[in-house]
Parts: C-alpha cells; sequence; structure tokens
C-alpha cells in the first residue's frame, strides 16, 4: 500500500490533476447505448472560462494531458480549432489529445491540429458504423501515427465497458480494487467540477470553475482525503458504490490485440507528425 501512494504521489504529487477533461461543449452526433450523453444537450463552455482555465493551469504549470471532451463528442463544438490552438499554444508543456468519434475526422483537419500541435486522437469505433466512415478513419489512421482507432464495438473491444457510475446497464460487473480515475480533473460544459469523469449526472460536485479556481478546488482538503480513500478502494460514496466495469470476459482479447498488432504493421508512412510530437503520442484512453 505505502509503495501504491508513493507511485502516487511520484505521478502526481497532489500538486496538481494528472490530466484534465475539459467539455467544451456538451452535445455528440451520436446515441451509443452504452452512454448516458444526451445528442440533444446544446451547453457550451464559454470562451472566457476555457481561457481563464488554460491561464490557471499555465500558472499551475501544469505538464500533464489534455482531453477536450467528457461527455460529448469534441470535434461537434464548432470552436475547437480555435480552443484546441489557444490551448497548445499557451500550454506548451501539456500533452493534448483529442478523444473522438471521428464522424467529423477528416484527414484535412488531422493535419491543421497536428500544425497546431495536438499530440495524438482516440478514435473510438462505435456502433452503427456502415463500412464507408470505417474505411476513411481506417485511412486516416494509416496516414497519421498519432491517430489511433480503439474498437468499441460488441466483441471487438480491447477493454470492458464501465456502467458509468451506474448510469448505464452492462451486465454484470467487477469493482475496481482501488481507483484512480479521481487523479483525473473532469470540467462539465456548465463549468461544473464533478467527480470523475463517470459522474455523467453531477452527483458529487467539488465546485464550479466560473466561481472558484482549479487550484482552490483540487486543494479542498475533505477532497484530497476523499481522493486519496477512493484511490485505495474506499467506496464510501453512492456514485462509487454503483460504479464498476462490466464483468464479461473479453474472450476475443487475444484475437483483438492480434488484429490491431497485424494493421499496426501495414501503416504507412505518416503524412505529417511535427517532430516535437513523435515522441507525445499517448496510448487510446477512451
Ligand atoms: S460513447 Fe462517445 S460517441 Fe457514443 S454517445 Fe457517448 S460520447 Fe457519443
Ligand atoms: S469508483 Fe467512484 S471515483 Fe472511481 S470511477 Fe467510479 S464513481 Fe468515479
Amino acid at each position: 500500500m505505502l509503495l501504491r501512494l508513493q507511485i502516487h504521489k511520484l505521478l502526481n504529487g497532489y500538486r496538481h490533476p494528472f490530466s484534465i477533461d475539459l467539455e467544451t461543449n456538451a452535445s455528440c452526433t451520436r446515441k451509443c447505448s452504452y452512454c448516458p450523453t444526451d445528442p440533444k444537450n446544446k451547453t457550451q463552455l464559454d470562451m472566457p472560462t476555457i481561457r481563464s482555465v488554460v491561464d490557471q493551469l499555465r500558472e499551475w504549470k501544469f505538464k500533464g494531458i489534455i482531453y477536450p471532451s467528457s461527455y460529448n463528442e469534441p470535434l461537434a463544438d464548432k470552436r475547437i480549432v480555435s480552443i484546441l490552438e489557444h490551448i497548445c499554444k499557451n500550454l506548451p508543456e501539456a500533452r493534448v489529445s483529442v478523444n473522438t468519434n471521428g464522424d467529423l475526422l477528416t484527414s484535412e483537419l488531422v493535419g491543421k491540429l497536428n500544425d497546431i500541435g495536438v499530440a495524438s486522437f482516440n478514435v473510438s469505433l462505435h456502433e452503427p458504423l456502415s463500412p464507408q466512415p470505417e474505411k476513411r478513419l481506417r485511412l486516416i489512421s494509416a496516414m497519421y501515427s498519432n491517430v489511433y482507432l480503439v474498437d468499441m464495438r460488441d466483441g471487438r473491444r480491447l477493454f470492458s465497458l464501465f456502467n458509468r457510475a451506474g448510469s448505464v446497464d452492462v451486465g454484470p460487473i467487477k469493482k475496481l480494487p482501488g481507483c484512480f480515475m479521481v487523479d483525473r480533473m473532469t470540467i462539465r460544459a456548465d463549468g461544473n467540477v464533478v467527480l470523475c469523469c463517470n459522474d455523467y449526472r453531477k452527483e458529487v460536485i467539488l465546485g464550479n470553475v466560473k466561481e472558484t479556481s482549479l487550484r482552490e478546488i483540487w486543494n479542498e482538503p475533505e477532497y484530497r482525503k476523499l481522493r486519496r480513500r477512493i484511490w485505495f478502494g474506499r467506496y464510501e460514496l453512492p456514485i462509487c458504490k454503483r460504479c464498476g466495469h462490466e464483468a464479461r470476459p473479453n474472450t476475443k482479447l487475444f484475437k483483438d490485440i492480434q488484429s490491431v498488432s497485424s494493421y499496426g504493421q501495414k501503416r504507412m508512412e505518416p503524412v505529417y507528425t511535427p517532430a516535437s510530437k513523435r515522441d507525445r503520442s499517448l496510448a487510446p484512453q477512451r
């Protein structure tokens, strides 16, 4: 246990979150059965608040990962290019990784965002997905070494699904022995900072970035203690008691790994990867 605590401190030292989920808009182009997202929710985080978050992260010397998403499709936000440009310009030591369902992803957009400084793209393949978008996404992934495909379709997943803290039914669940999701800070499109990326219903609101600084929210003493308890698997909150990931063993795991790696070997040389970004790619997170 002591070793885990040391590793935890080493990773984030409780100074700042390991990563930030910044949900700039709340809508999505899809409605997946294993996700509670409401595609009709048009809430957007306003630009002054986004700029303020970025300023605070710069002052905080934030060097972690920024995902411009939570329960949404980030590329559906018409402001996304300028938002990412602002983040990359002002937080050069952070790594920006775009989690997307790929519906609006084009090779031109990847090129543009690579130029801006985005480190990687994690593209989830969801059902229903007709052959055409998948072909397009596979082509884009072959063109760019920092575009990863994550197959979320039934029976083809490398990872089991979370039940989104009880928001969706994924069948029997398993509990995590300890939860490091609390090392991330999740900022929703209305400015609320919630417990973790699984808190879709905003059951545990720790503050709002329109009213309270990130540092104050993160360092609030009770929240720090709560994080530590959750990290060690002490699930006292109702939301944590309900939370888990699907228990179904993924019997196709080995096959999936093989198909992913054999596909990876067939990749063409990237059309464009900025030299400064080549060592900044991230493992898929979605
Ligand atoms: S899983 Fe992703 S693509 Fe599907 S509805 Fe949720 S946010 Fe949208
Ligand atoms: S156990 Fe609690 S903190 Fe961890 S992912 Fe589930 S709801 Fe979030």
